[in-house]
């Protein structure tokens, strides 16, 4: 039997609260951790979320205050709501279920007096989790825009006011949602409220495979070729995936079969694809090579100027910041006091992305303009703050404005003297361009292997690429 799902498969609720309220809590999630797929790092956090509820206690006798919410940030179809549900199936409690969306629409004129509704109703319940889904049709940023909504700040500051009043020892954890942190109110991300935040990013090629193989476990279907159907949908996010076993399903269905068939799967990609692709979300070979290159190229002079593995992580999955690559650099703690060659290096391995798809590529792509924002940033600050450059000597030609705020500063020099300065800035940035073409140059046997292991796997660890390292160079 093939169990295509038409539609959605809504639980059964059951609805608490006076005046009709429409607050649920679903005291029989059946959502595990095993449902999700991948997502490792986000299902460790909450894990410990898990624990707590499971046995409030022991974190109270020592002494110990878990934190009252935990914000699960990250673009569509990631898997937000599906892991937040897991985490009341996990600890087997309660689960008050709300959407922001809802707040604005449903309850119009009553928002405030839902949320005390809400938060009432968990305190009863707990250990219980309080979920709000999409919470920034709530929490926008209060100083953003003209009057604002009268309403949503009511309903935003009851809800600031219950978070900060209920006892984070009873057991009760408040989840939240967004795609959009960077809206939110920072009143709602001050500690003691939710100060914790789950990042879900869009699933590598390992994570699709195991996505697709969660789904597949729901349908019957013998022998897929999982490779197959994991690489033709780079890019795509864990709802999609979803919908394309679903989708080869009802085809199967249609066809009148009783198996799901690689076929099938492959067909149905190219229907659910075609439509992310006229959004602009699966990246094309072309561009995975290019990117591939490119963070290549930055991994590569770093290793090599500093002889030691430069990077935790490297992905060309697209990223929820926009980014299509990604380069996850390994702090070795805090590092305080940088010379005048730490910070050149720095600037070379900045470049070292455009100084790739110049060698390799032939041509240069839109794709390092954050690098040479960093990188002239750098350079100007041995200038102009680090009296780094020969020219100037111990000269301090520019204030940092304000230390805590951000430190925006400005130059305290003459105009004569600012021109000079972008020409030392612009030299210092050439030299190092131009270290970073040479070594990569001097280096394409790595280049090429790492950039094809990395385009094939679309993940590649510090350890890997050491590994490709140290095959040609030995030092
Ligand atoms: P979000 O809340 O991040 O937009 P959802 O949690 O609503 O995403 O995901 C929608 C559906 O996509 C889920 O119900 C599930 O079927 C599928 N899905 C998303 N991510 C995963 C994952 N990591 N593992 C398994 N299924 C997933
Ligand atoms: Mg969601
Ligand atoms: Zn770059």
């Amino acid at each position: 039997m093939i169990q295509a799902r038409i539609g959605n498969g809504e639980e059964n609720f059951m609805s608490f609260g006076k005046s009709g309220a429409k607050i649920y809590a679903d005291s029989d999630v059946k959502t595990t951790f095993a449902d999700v797929a991948g997502q490792d790092k986000a299902k460790e956090t909450l894990s410990e979320i898990v624990d707590f509820l499971h046995n409030p206690q022991k974190y109270t006798d020592i002494g110990a205050t878990l934190p009252k919410g935990a914000l699960l940030v990250g673009p569509p179809g990631t898997g937000k709501t599906l892991i937040a549900r897991a985490v009341a199936g996990e600890a087997n409690v309660p689960f008050f279920a709300i959407s922001g969306s809802e707040f604005v629409q449903m309850f119009v004129g009553m928002g405030a007096a839902k949320v005390r509704d809400l938060f009432r109703q968990a305190n009863e319940k707990a250990p219980c989790i309080i979920f709000i889904d999409e919470i920034d049709a709530i929490g926008k940023r209060r100083d953003s825009g003209l009057s604002g909504n009268d309403e949503r700040e009511q309903t935003l500051n009851q809800l600031l006011t219950e978070m900060d009043g209920f006892d984070g020892r009873k057991g009760v954890v408040i989840l939240a949602t967004t795609n959009r942190p960077e809206s939110l109110d920072k009143a709602l991300l001050r500690p003691g409220r939710f100060d914790r935040r789950i990042q879900m990013e869009l699933p590598d090629l390992e994570g699709r495979k195991a996505i697709i193989n969660v789904h597949l476990k729901k349908v019957q279907c013998d022998n897929i070729n999982l490779d197959v159907v994991a690489r033709a949908t780079a890019g795509s996010s864990g709802a999609e995936l979803a919908n394309i076993v679903n989708e080869a399903a009802l085809r199967a269905v249609r066809m009148g079969r009783h198996k799901v068939t690689t076929a099938d799967l492959e067909e149905s990609v190219e229907t659910v694809i075609a439509g992310v692709q006229k959004k602009g979300k699966v990246i094309s070979d072309n561009e995975k090579k290019i990117v591939s290159y490119h963070e290549i190229g930055h991994a590569l002079v770093a290793a090599l100027q500093s002889h030691s593995a430069p990077v935790h992580k490297i992905t060309i999955v697209p990223r929820t910041s926009g980014a299509l690559g990604y380069t996850m650099q390994v702090d070795k703690g805090e590092q305080v006091l940088m010379s005048r060659d730490d910070i050149f290096n720095r600037i070379a391995t900045l470049t070292g992305g455009r100084a790739a798809e110049e060698i390799v590529l032939g041509s240069i792509s839109t794709g390092a303009s954050n690098d040479m924002e960093q990188a002239t940033k750098l350079a100007r600050a041995m200038v102009t703050r680090y009296g780094m450059s020969n020219k100037y000597d111990m000269m301090g030609l520019e204030t940092v404005n304000n230390t805590y705020l951000g430190g925006d500063s400005s130059l305290i020099c003459s105009a004569e003297t600012a021109a000079e300065i972008d020409r030392e800035v612009l030299k210092i940035i050439k030299e190092a361009h131009q270290k970073a073409h040479n070594i990569i140059a001097e280096h394409m046997d790595i280049m090429h292997e790492a950039a094809s292991f990395l385009l094939d796997k679309e993940t590649i660890t510090g350890k890997e690429f050491m590994q490709i390292v140290h095959k040609y160079y030995n030092k």
